[in-house]
C-alpha cells in the first residue's frame, strides 16, 4: 500500500481521469512574456509533469491587453499567441500530465499605464490608479475570457484556470472594498458575483463540456472590505452552477498585511479555510499555500480538508516531488523552504523564477547535468551550500567526490539559519543534500580539514569553505559582552535584557527575530499563527493577540543611512519589519560607532554623541571570504563574501558540479 494512500487515489473529472491529487499550482516564472518563453517553459512543465504531477496550472496569462501584469505583453488573446503556446501543452501531454492554462487580469494590480478596475480605487501596493471600467467593457473583458480559453483549448490545454482569487480582477469585483459601482456590476453581493459568474458560463458555453474550467476562488480575503465566510459560500456555489470543474482556493490578496505563503507561516496553515469551501459544494475543491510535503498534504487530505492539494513553489523545488511520494521515498524529495528568494523575488528584478535549493529550477534548457568525459577524483573542502551543491551534482554525474567538513556536521550557514524563527525549513534542505551524497556514493568526512598534501592526490579541488564573520574595528570591540552572531545562534552564547545589534543585513534582522521570538509556535502551529496575525476561527480580521512585554529591549544599527532593511526579501522583508516593530526594536542609521565599554556602546549620530546602554552588543557585521585551502575552483562565500545568499552558493555549486 501506499504510503500516502489519499494522494495517491484517482480522481474523475468527467471524461478526464487525474492519476492522484497533486496540483502544480500556478507562479508566475518570468518566462511568459520573453521570446523564448514557450520553449524554456515547455522543458520546465514537461519535467513537472514526468515528476508525475496530475494537473499543471501555468503562470498567468490575460485575456487582454489591459489584464497584463506589467509592462511586458504576457496574453492569450490572438491566434497568434495560441499557435506559440501550442508546445507547452505538447510537451507535457509527451509526458502524460494534463496542463490548464491560468487567465489572469490584474485589474489594478497591474504595473502599467492602462490599467482598470470595477471602481477607480488605487491600490495601497500601486502607485498608481485604474480607470473605471465601463458596463460594455465589463461584457466585452466577459467575452476576452471566453475567447482566451477557446483559443487556450484550440492551444492543446486541457482546461483553464480563472484567477479569482489574490485581490485581481475578479477579486476587485467581488469586495465592496473595491467595488463601488451602482449599475447591475456593484452594489449587493449577487450583482457583485455577477462578473465572475458569467466569465465561468461563457467560458464553459466556450469551450464545451470536457474541457476543464477550474475557478481560483479566494478563500480567505485578509482585508478590511472583503468577503466573509458566508458571503464567500455564495460564490463558491454561484461557480458551482455557472459550470466550473474544479474549485482552487487562494489566501489573502497582495495587499493584505499577513503573510500568506512566507516563512513565517506554518505548513498547511490555510487548509482549514478550502474545508468550509468543500463542505459547500459538490464540485472538488482543492487546498493551497504552504503545502510542501507529502505528510502534510495526505494529512490535509484524510481529514477532508480538501480533495486535492495544490503545490507551487514546491514543484519548483523538486519537480519530482509526486513521483518519489508515490514511491514512498521522502527523504529524497527537496523541500520548499519558503524563501521567496529566487522564484518570487524573481520578478520584482524581472529575472526568470528559479529556485535557491533546486538550482536547475527555471534553467532546464541550460543547466544539464550530464555524465562526464572521464570519471575523476574530486575533494569539495567545505560543506555549507555551496560544498553540498558542487559535491552532490559531481557524485550523481559520477565523480568519485570526497567532501571534507571542518564542522561536525554538513550545512554551513544554514545551521545557524534554521535556529531562527521560521527558517525551521532549512534543516530539510541539509538533510536532503545529505541524502544526495549518501545515495551518489560520495565520501563524507566530518571534523576533518585537509592538508596541502592530502589534497594534491585528487584531480580537482573545490574551495567551499565559505565566510568568516567580519570582526569591525570599533574600539572596545573584545570586550566580554560583545558576541558575534554564529555564538548567538548556535547556542554557545546568549544575550542579557539590553542587546544592541551592530549591522542590519539579513542576518541582523534574524537575530533580532531569534531574541524577540525563538521558541514561540507562531511560525509552527496555524492557530498559534492565525492568533499572532489577528485572524478570527471565522477568517475575519481582529486584533492580533497581544505581544506583551517583549523579551529583549533591542537597538539596531547601522552606519549607512538607506531605508532599514532595503536589503531584505521583497515579498517577505515587510514580514521582519512588522515582527520587529511589534517587539519594539528601536532602530537606528547613519551611525559612527565609537567605542564599547562597560556602559554598552558609544555612537555618534548627526554629530551628538549617545551611549546604547547595552548588556549584550552582538556583531552583524557582515562576512569575509575564507580560504582555508588552496585549490583550483573556488565558489560560494569563499570566492566572494559581498552580497553572498545561499542562492548564489547553491547556484554556483552546481555550475561547477556540471563542470567537472
Ligand atoms: P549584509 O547583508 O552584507 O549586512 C551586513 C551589515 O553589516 C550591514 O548592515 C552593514 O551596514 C554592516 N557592516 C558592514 N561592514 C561593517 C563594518 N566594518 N562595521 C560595522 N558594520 C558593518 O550581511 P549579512 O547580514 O551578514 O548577511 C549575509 C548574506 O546573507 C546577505 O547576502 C544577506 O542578504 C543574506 N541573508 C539574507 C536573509 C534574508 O532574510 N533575506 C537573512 C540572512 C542572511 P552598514 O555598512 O550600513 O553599517
Ligand atoms: Fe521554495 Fe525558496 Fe525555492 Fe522559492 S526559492 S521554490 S521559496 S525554496
Amino acid at each position: 500500500m501506499s504510503r500516502y494512500p489519499y494522494l495517491f487515489r484517482r480522481l474523475e473529472l468527467g471524461s478526464t481521469v487525474l492519476p492522484n491529487r497533486i496540483v502544480m499550482g500556478s507562479m508566475h516564472t518570468g518566462l511568459e512574456s520573453r521570446p523564448d518563453g514557450p520553449e524554456r517553459l515547455a522543458a520546465f512543465y514537461a519535467e513537472r509533469a514526468r515528476g508525475g504531477a496530475a494537473l499543471i496550472v501555468t503562470g498567468g496569462f490575460s485575456p487582454n491587453a489591459a489584464g497584463n501584469l506589467g509592462p511586458h505583453r504576457a496574453e492569450m488573446s490572438t491566434e497568434a499567441d495560441r499557435d506559440r503556446h501550442a508546445d507547452i501543452p505538447r510537451a507535457v501531454h509527451a509526458e502524460g500530465g494534463r496542463i490548464v492554462l491560468q487567465l489572469l487580469h490584474s485589474g489594478r494590480y497591474g504595473f502599467h499605464d492602462r490599467i482598470v478596475a470595477p471602481s477607480p480605487l488605487k491600490s495601497p501596493i500601486n502607485s498608481q490608479a485604474p480607470r473605471e471600467l465601463a458596463a460594455e467593457e465589463i461584457q466585452r473583458t466577459i467575452e476576452d475570457f471566453a475567447q482566451a480559453a477557446r483559443l487556450a483549448r484550440e492551444a492543446g490545454y486541457d482546461g483553464v484556470e480563472i484567477m479569482g482569487s489574490e485581490g485581481y480582477l475578479i477579486t476587485q469585483f467581488l469586495a465592496a472594498r473595491t467595488n463601488r459601482r451602482s449599475d447591475e456590476w456593484g452594489g449587493p453581493l449577487e450583482n457583485r458575483l455577477r462578473f465572475p459568474s458569467e466569465i465561468v458560463r461563457r467560458v464553459r458555453a466556450a469551450t464545451g463540456a470536457g474541457f476543464l474550467v477550474v475557478f481560483r476562488l479566494s478563500a480567505l480575503d485578509l482585508v478590511e472590505g472583503g468577503l466573509d465566510a458566508a458571503d464567500t459560500i455564495r460564490v463558491a456555489r454561484a461557480i458551482e452552477a455557472a459550470g466550473a470543474t474544479l474549485l482552487n482556493t487562494g489566501i489573502g490578496w497582495h495587499e493584505a498585511r499577513i503573510p500568506t505563503i512566507a516563512q513565517a507561516v506554518p505548513r498547511g496553515a490555510f487548509a482549514w479555510a478550502s474545508r468550509r469551501i468543500r463542505e459547500a459544494v459538490k464540485i472538488p475543491v482543492i487546498a493551497s499555500n504552504r503545502i510542501n510535503a507529502p505528510e502534510l498534504a495526505e494529512e490535509i487530505l484524510a481529514r477532508g480538508d480538501a480533495d486535492m492539494v495544490s503545490l507551487a513553489r514546491a514543484m519548483l523545488a523538486d519537480p519530482e516531488f509526486a513521483a518519489k511520494a508515490h514511491a514512498g521515498d521522502r527523504e529524497g524529495i527537496n523541500i520548499c523552504i519558503a524563501c521567496n528568494q529566487a522564484c518570487l523575488d524573481h520578478y520584482f528584478t524581472g529575472e526568470p523564477a528559479s529556485c535557491v535549493v533546486n538550482p536547475r529550477a527555471g534553467r532546464e534548457t541550460e543547466l544539464a547535468f550530464r555524465p562526464p568525459s572521464a570519471r575523476k577524483t574530486i575533494a569539495v573542502v567545505g560543506g555549507g551550500p555551496a560544498g553540498l551543491s558542487c559535491a552532490a551534482v559531481a557524485a550523481e554525474r559520477g565523480h568519485a567526490v570526497t567532501l571534507f567538513e571542518q564542522g561536525s556536521e554538513l550545512g554551513g550557514q544554514f545551521n545557524l539559519a534554521k535556529r531562527v524563527p521560521g527558517k525551521q525549513e532549512f534543516a530539510e534542505s541539509i538533510a536532503y543534500y545529505g541524502e544526495r551524497l549518501r545515495r551518489a556514493g560520495a565520501r563524507v568526512l566530518l571534523n576533518r580539514a585537509p592538508g596541502e598534501a592530502e589534497l594534491r592526490a585528487f584531480d580537482e579541488v573545490v574551495v567551499a569553505t565559505g565566510v568568516r564573520p567580519r570582526k569591525p574595528p570599533i574600539p572596545g570591540i573584545d570586550h566580554p559582552k560583545v558576541i558575534g552572531y554564529a555564538d548567538l545562534l548556535s547556542g554557545r552564547a546568549s544575550a542579557g535584557r539590553d542587546v544592541a545589534i551592530v549591522g542590519m543585513g539579513g542576518i541582523g534582522f534574524d537575530v533580532a527575530l531569534y531574541l524577540l521570538y525563538a521558541g514561540e509556535p507562531a511560525t509552527l502551529d496555524p492557530a498559534a499563527f492565525a492568533a499572532h496575525w489577528g485572524i478570527a476561527p471565522d477568517g475575519a480580521l481582529r486584533e492580533p493577540a497581544s505581544a506583551g512585554a517583549p523579551r529583549h529591549r533591542i537597538t539596531m544599527l547601522k552606519r549607512s543611512s538607506t531605508p532599514f532593511g532595503h536589503t531584505l526579501g521583497r515579498t517577505t522583508g515587510w514580514v521582519h519589519r512588522a515582527e520587529l516593530a511589534r517587539g519594539g526594536v528601536r532602530m537606528m542609521k547613519a551611525v559612527e560607532y565609537l567605542r564599547i565599554e562597560d556602559a554598552g556602546l558609544h555612537v555618534r549620530v548627526e554629530g551628538n554623541d549617545q551611549l546604547i546602554a547595552a548588556d549584550t552588543i552582538v556583531i552583524c557585521a557582515g562576512q569575509e571570504a575564507h580560504r582555508a585551502v588552496v585549490g583550483r575552483h573556488v565558489i560560494g562565500g569563499a570566492r566572494e563574501a559581498g552580497e553572498l545568499d545561499a542562492e548564489r552558493a547553491m547556484l554556483e555549486g552546481a555550475r561547477l558540479g556540471a563542470a567537472l
